[in-house]
């Protein structure tokens, strides 16, 4: 087919909900991606933080392509060896007690939701409320849309599940006046992605944690950006010096096949009963299989000392960008490989710079408007760090 052609079918027939780049991706090698003419791009975006290993990794292939032969799907009735294998890496590198998995990052944060209403409800039955971030982002379903503080997520889709309360991130101060005994959870995203690339400032995270065990209330970490090693460690929150009840994955967790999970403690794992929550398709063993190579791979030494090592030199690559461009970059924010360029009245708006990247071969994004958003594959070299930053420095340029 002709792209003129899949852009034609795809308009007409798909639902309209993305806005869509007019471009048609075929295959990846590494950090590059290529569309159906063979234009090559440098993928600074890996799918919005999923290809941890970039594009056709051979022994995430390789593992997918075995286990398909051998069986892609069983019910969760079953044992499989690729599920019980994950879930030890993840309870080991965690510190936590006891995984599920699910399909998504909306899942997994929807089956964290439940777990602590169920948990909070067995100590007293007014235990409901859910404190959550405003600009934070935990998925489209209806509890973790409204767990989200961006209020046009939630337009006309009310009425929303109740309970939710939203604070200020790294205002502890905030969080100490509205949490009390009836909280149940506070649900944080340990690195703010979605909302514009917010690490937490000081000790914010060590004084939530507090905060949560003065009253009780159960800590939920969204890792599903921030984990996986995208911070340089595999876990963001191993970064702080803390660690939650609950923390949830996905994206990166599978290289690119879908999946997402929920870490819990002993205590809290045994709010659900069995018949308590449950999925189809979570966990399978061709999810499984792919994420046991990432879960082989992501968390050695090496692997995350080269995420904080190129990480370090995209930051201040970046730095350099907005010390040439005062006028146009007012902060770069971000740890690892999740980097924030804050826009500050540019020339061209945020939306324009990706396209005019996209023209010249970089595929970047641009979140909420105004902040230019880089989760490469964790693989990416310097080399390929300048290949971007070339292309913005004559993008912004111009
Ligand atoms: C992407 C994302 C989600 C939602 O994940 P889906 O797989 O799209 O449902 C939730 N939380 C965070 C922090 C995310 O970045």
């Amino acid at each position: 087919m002709t792209e003129e052609k899949i852009f034609e079918q795809d308009d007409k027939n798909y639902l309209p909900v993305f806005k869509r780049y007019k471009i048609v991706l075929e295959r990846g090698e590494g950090a590059y991606l290529y569309d159906i003419n063979g234009k090559k791009y440098i993928d600074f975006l890996a799918g919005i933080a999923v290809n941890v290993l970039g594009h056709n990794y051979p022994p995430l292939v390789k593992a997918i392509s075995e286990q398909a032969a051998k069986v892609i799907h069983v019910s969760n009735l079953y044992y499989t060896e690729p599920q019980a294998t994950a879930a030890v890496k993840l309870v080991k590198l965690s510190g936590l007690d006891r995984a599920f998995f699910a399909n998504s990052g909306a899942e997994a944060n929807e089956g964290a939701i439940k777990i602590a209403r169920k948990f909070a409800k067995s100590l007293s039955k007014d235990k409901t409320q859910i404190i959550t971030a405003w600009d934070s982002f935990h998925g489209r379903t209806l509890a973790t849309l409204t767990a989200t503080g961006q209020p046009h997520y939630q337009e006309g889709l009310e009425p929303l599940p109740a309970g939710f309360d939203y604070v200020h991130f790294n205002d502890a101060d905030e969080l100490a006046e509205k949490i009390s005994d009836k909280t149940c959870a506070v649900m944080l995203e340990t690195i703010q992605g979605e909302g514009g690339v917010y690490p937490p400032k000081g000790d914010y995270l060590k004084r939530v944690r507090e905060l949560c065990d003065k009253h009780g209330a159960l800590l939920i970490l969204d890792e599903i950006q921030s984990g996986m090693g995208r911070s340089g460690k595999f876990f963001a929150y191993e970064k702080y010096g803390i660690k939650p009840d609950i923390v949830t994955l996905a994206k990166g967790l599978a290289g690119g096949v879908p999946i997402g999970a929920f870490v819990c403690t002993e205590e809290v794992a045994q709010a659900f009963k069995p018949g308590d929550h449950g999925t189809t398709f979570g966990g399978n063993p061709l999810a499984c299989a792919a994420a046991n190579v990432v879960l082989d791979t992501v968390p050695n030494e090496k692997f995350l000392a080269h995420v904080e090592e190129v990480g370090a030199y995209f930051k201040d690559k970046l730095i350099g960008l907005q010390e040439k461009y005062p006028a146009q970059i007012k902060e770069i924010r971000g740890e690892g490989l999740i980097l924030g360029a804050q826009l500050d009245k540019p020339k061209r708006s945020g939306v324009e710079i990706v396209n005019e990247c996209m023209k010249r071969g970089a595929i970047i994004n641009c979140t909420v408007g105004t902040v230019l958003r880089f989760i490469p594959p964790l693989i990416i070299t310097r080399e390929q760090v300048d290949e971007v930053i070339n292309i913005l420095d004559s993008v912004l340029g111009e």
